[in-house]
């Protein structure tokens, strides 16, 4: 029996996920993350990385085939032409390529998604004002990092990660406004994620109990991982996440994009991943109830009959997408007396906002909505799900796999597209 392994360096913590040649999972592990070193944190997700794989039991680990990393996005750092780290990466949230974006919108095309603070391209203009920059020799995300750990080879991207470094995921190139900037790094080279890059490094191999042979393949970013996981794979079907926010990715067979609403789109073969993401979501939730009192509340609702109270639910102004406005207020009046009716309005108004989100993608060309996978805490909710079904008019189903490590272990197993 052949086995894959994908690992999920996720904003919690680490994931592997090995599956079976029919998708089955065999074994997740984890290392959470817990007070990390932020001054060392490459040796620390080098740490990570080799105590998940050690946590795979040594039967399981002599039969995998392939494995691939996803990191999360717009996580870089440099490093110097032996892969050492010159300085400590920079997290996808960080925003100090703030600095760097009037450079930016002088030469990017507008609206592009580089435009961002937290962009890879943002950091990297960043990164080259500090005087670390002069050791530095290659550009790297953190899985295209973590994968030359595994296999040996520096300088190698996917095109999800690469996506905000203004990779031109169409053309399948770096475009020419990036490479008018004359860049003094080594940018990595662009595979299609699921791509084998080489073997696993003997030494690795032989430490672990690795086949000789065991392939490590070009790696993805924590969000598409998610979307591989659902099990979606044809146009017009979407996962929505239900988190602490409210995101939406829809398949389809055209490119959707509009920086004004913070939609872009994913490559994933021959198709497109749109997505968009509200501010709205589970955290406003928990803001008024506790678990128990959302789960009780929940059942006592009745979810064929429409709520008419109509909210905005946000924890702070403005939102983006699917209305753009960053001043946008929250919206929670009136508030009824009885907790039951304020959840139903709650619960009813994120449905609407939710539709109203997959009705601005389909305006915008992306295909016609089929059918909706659920994933985030509020996947649970089967009131919420009649509701939503009752808003979006199409089947809402909850996601079986929902790790992302699941769905780099289906990238290591059959890349994308099939
Ligand atoms: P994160 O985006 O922070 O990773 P999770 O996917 O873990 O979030 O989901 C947590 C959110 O799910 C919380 O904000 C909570 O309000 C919401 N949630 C959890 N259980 C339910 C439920 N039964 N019904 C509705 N929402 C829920």
């Amino acid at each position: 029996m052949d086995f894959y392994l994908g690992i999920d360096f996720g904003t919690s913590g680490v994931r592997g996920v090995v599956i079976n040649h029919q998708a089955c999972t065999q074994i997740e592990v984890k290392y959470p993350w817990a007070n990390e070193d932020v001054s060392d944190l490459a040796t620390a997700w080098e740490k990570a990385l080799f105590t998940v794989v050690r946590q795979i039991p040594e039967k399981l680990r002599r039969k995998i085939q392939a494995m691939a990393i996803n990191g999360t996005s717009s996580t870089v750092l440099l490093s110097d032409a032996a892969g050492k780290p010159v300085d400590t990466p920079l997290l996808y949230n960080d925003a100090r390529g703030a600095v760097a974006l009037e450079q930016l919108r002088k030469i990017a095309p507008v609206h592009h998604n580089v435009l961002s603070a937290t962009s890879s391209l943002a950091k990297l203009l960043w990164m080259m004002q500090q005087p670390t920059f002069s050791k530095a020799k290659y550009f790297l995300h953190q899985a295209d990092w973590l994968g030359f750990l595994l296999h040996g080879h520096l300088g190698i991207s996917d095109y999800h990660n690469a996506l905000k470094l203004g990779y031109d995921v169409e053309q399948l190139k770096y475009p020419e406004w990036l490479q008018k900037l004359q860049l003094p790094i080594q940018l990595p080279t662009v595979l299609p994620p699921g791509t084998p890059i080489g073997k696993l490094r003997p030494e690795i191999a032989s430490e672990f109990n690795f086949p000789d042979n065991c392939l490590v393949c070009a790696g993805t970013t924590d969000s598409v991982a998610a979307f591989l996981a659902s099990g979606a794979k044809s146009p017009g079907e979407a996962v929505t996440s239900l988190g602490s926010t409210l995101v939406l990715k829809l398949l389809s067979s055209t490119r959707v994009e509009d920086a004004r609403y913070g939609i872009y789109s994913h490559r994933l073969g021959n198709l497109w991943l749109s997505g968009g993401a509200s501010n709205t979501g589970g955290a406003v939730l928990k803001q008024f109830f506790s678990q128990t009192e959302l789960e009780r509340f929940s059942s006592e609702i009745d979810a064929t009959k429409a709520s008419e109270l109509d909210y905005y639910p946000l924890l702070q102004p403005g939102d983006r997408f699917p209305i753009n406005d960053p001043h946008l207020p929250p919206r929670l009046t009136p508030r009824p007396d009885h907790p039951v009716e304020f959840l139903h309005g709650l619960l009813e108004s994120i449905a609407r906002i939710e539709a109203l989100g997959y009705e601005l993608l389909q305006e915008m060309g992306a295909d016609k909505l089929t059918r909706v996978y659920t994933a985030g805490g509020g996947a649970a909710n089967p009131t919420w799900s009649a509701i939503r079904e009752r808003h979006l008019k199409i089947t809402v189903i909850s996601s079986v796999n929902r790790e992302a490590a699941y769905g780099t272990a289906l990238l290591a197993m059959r890349g994308l597209g099939k």
